[in-house]
């Protein structure tokens, strides 16, 4: 059976809970053992997918069409092992299950409660498709004390119990603040929020103390005084230079043996850190730098676009260069007097990314046409690529009024809503006015590709699986105007129905794409077409 790792935070959000149990997950991995990482989230969406990106930053898709939290992100990308809609639950999914059972009359009559109803739905989840793992590490969103989380806090108390011996441990990362007036660091909101922990009826097993400092052995031993816990459980988490560092830092701290010695397993030899040694090096030692502008929407919050930010990052680990990513509104674009040039010229690619409704994307097709016309490497995603065929249609088969109908009626809609589409499940149909939540063409879908393109040359094959979320496409009624102006269709549904990719052969790099493959790129494993774009991003750089 499974062994449960549940990691909650405490004092402060935005601690890096997600990619401390991504390193763990990683950490875990390398000593052998097959882990599976998951997160519950406090909040009443039944899932992020209808919240803006700048509440929730992005919203991350796995293979099975689930929209889950970006932390979802994080582990696959340290651990490989792809999410599952499973592996990510809301109260607010908890709930509608609880609601919609109530209503069919499920439960006979009994009251409907938190404990036990709530908490036994939580631990479901938590228990679910977990047979094949040696451990499964469940986050707890949000921070200890909060009264969303609460029925979580509960259902891992019941669990801890219900387990048995040495199946269940608690990890709880804390803020230990430097306090510069005073010249140290504070242990008594970590003392504060293991109380609150406490009183709940847990006791956590290891604590995690991220500060700016070094942790003195007077103050680590201060903590586990005070927390009950063992001193060697008390590891610090210094501030990691870059988040690809943290496997081994956490390592060298002791993390990985005392998670094995709270379950009663003795460590057998070290963990195999190759693969993260190597990234570590790419990452430290490059042998040059490009500029990529990503010109995009929700530019003001790094973690809208968290995974397009780590894919770049990879694309330079395969080619041994630093990204320097500049972030640019769209909108500055729009304005009479913005000159795009000027902010354009110095980047050695330029690329334009998911994105929902028409602010910005004036922008976005101006800086698109630039690309174009000046040779640069373009890359669009999703969006990127629906406005790069508005572009062409605009400006190379002159139709001015090409559009999408995602800004409204137009008469030459170039991208239009989808309405029905061929999933593993069978037709899907949809039509304007549904529902918003959880209905767009999600997860991953198969696209075959002309044996002869620049992407089948990337791919190395003529089939692939990426993830999609849209509900809108480029619409096949332009395909032959588009092409005759040199912009092919070189990706399409299994079916022919639906344009999955378009790029430009007379163009250094010009690729759009209807899917998200920045959520499947690795720092072990690069993106093809990431580590593709920055490769022409560094010859660009030659040029210029
Ligand atoms: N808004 C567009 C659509 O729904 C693009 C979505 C995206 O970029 N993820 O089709």
């Amino acid at each position: 059976m499974a062994r449960f790792i549940f990691i909650t935070g405490g004092v402060v959000s935005s601690l890096g809970k997600g990619l401390m149990a991504a390193s763990l997950g990683a950490l875990l991995q390398a000593r052998g053992y097959k882990v599976r990482t998951r997160k519950f989230d406090p909040y009443l969406n039944v899932d992020p997918g209808t919240m803006s990106p700048y509440q929730h930053g992005e919203v991350y898709v796995t293979d099975d069409g689930a929209e889950t939290d970006l932390d979802l992100g994080h582990y696959e990308r340290f651990t490989g092992v792809s999410s599952r809609q499973a592996d990510n639950v809301t109260q607010g999914r908890i709930y509608q299950t609880i609601i919609q059972r109530e209503r069919r009359g499920d439960y006979l009559g009994a009251t409907v409660q938190v404990i036990p109803h709530v908490t036994d739905e939580i631990k479901k989840f938590a228990l679910a498709e977990t047979d094949d793992v040696d451990f499964v590490l469940c986050e707890i969103g949000g921070t200890v004390g909060d009264i969303e989380s609460l029925p979580f806090m509960e259902a891992i108390r019941q669990l801890h119990n219900e387990l048995g011996r040495n199946q269940s441990i608690l990890i709880h990362v804390t803020l230990v603040p430097y306090i510069a007036a005073a010249g140290e660091l504070k242990t008594k909101p970590t003392q504060h929020s293991v109380r609150e922990l406490t009183s709940l009826g847990i006791q956590p097993d290891i604590l995690l103390c991220r500060c700016e400092h070094p942790l003195p052995e007077s103050e680590r031993a201060k903590i586990a005084l005070f927390c009950n816990v063992r001193k060697e459980a008390v590891i610090q988490a210094l501030d990691a230079p870059n988040i690809y560092s943290v496997p081994a830092q956490y390592h060298a701290e002791g993390l990985d043996e005392e998670v094995l010695r709270a379950f009663g397993i003795e460590a057998q030899g070290l963990p195999d850190l190759t693969r993260w040694f190597d990234i570590m090096d790419r990452y430290d030692n490059p042998e040059g730098e490009v500029t990529i502008g990503v010109v995009g929407k929700y530019v003001g919050l790094q973690d809208a676009y968290k995974s397009l930010n780590e894919a770049l990052i990879h694309g330079g680990l395969a080619n041994r260069v630093k990204v320097n990513i500049h972030w640019i509104d769209a909108e500055l674009f729009e304005q009479p007097d913005s000159d795009i040039a000027a902010r354009l010229e110095p980047m050695h690619a330029i690329l334009v990314p998911g994105a929902f409704g028409s602010r910005g994307a004036e922008g976005k097709i101006a800086s698109i046409r630039f690309a174009r016309e000046r040779r640069v490497p373009y890359f669009g995603i999703c969006f990127g690529m629906q406005m790069a065929c508005v572009e062409g249609m605009r400006n190379l088969v002159g139709v001015p009024d090409a559009s999408s109908t995602e800004f409204g009626p137009t008469p030459e809609p170039v991208v239009g809503l989808i309405t029905e589409w061929m999933s593993a499940e069978g037709l899907q149909k949809r039509e304007a006015g549904g529902d918003l939540g959880g209905t767009m063409r999600l997860g991953a879908y198969e696209a075959k590709l002309s044996p002869n393109s620049h992407v089948a040359q990337i791919y190395g094959s003529t089939t692939l699986s990426e993830r999609h979320r849209h509900r809108w496409e480029v619409n096949m009624r332009y395909k032959d105007r588009l092409e005759n102006t040199g912009l092919i269709f070189s990706g399409m549904s299994p079916d022919g129905t639906l344009p999955e990719i378009v790029e430009r052969p007379d163009h250094p790099w010009f690729v759009g794409v209807q899917f998200h493959p920045e959520l499947k790129s690795k720092p072990f494993e690069p993106h093809p077409l990431f580590a593709s774009f920055i490769e022409a991003a560094v010859k660009q750089s030659r040029l210029v």
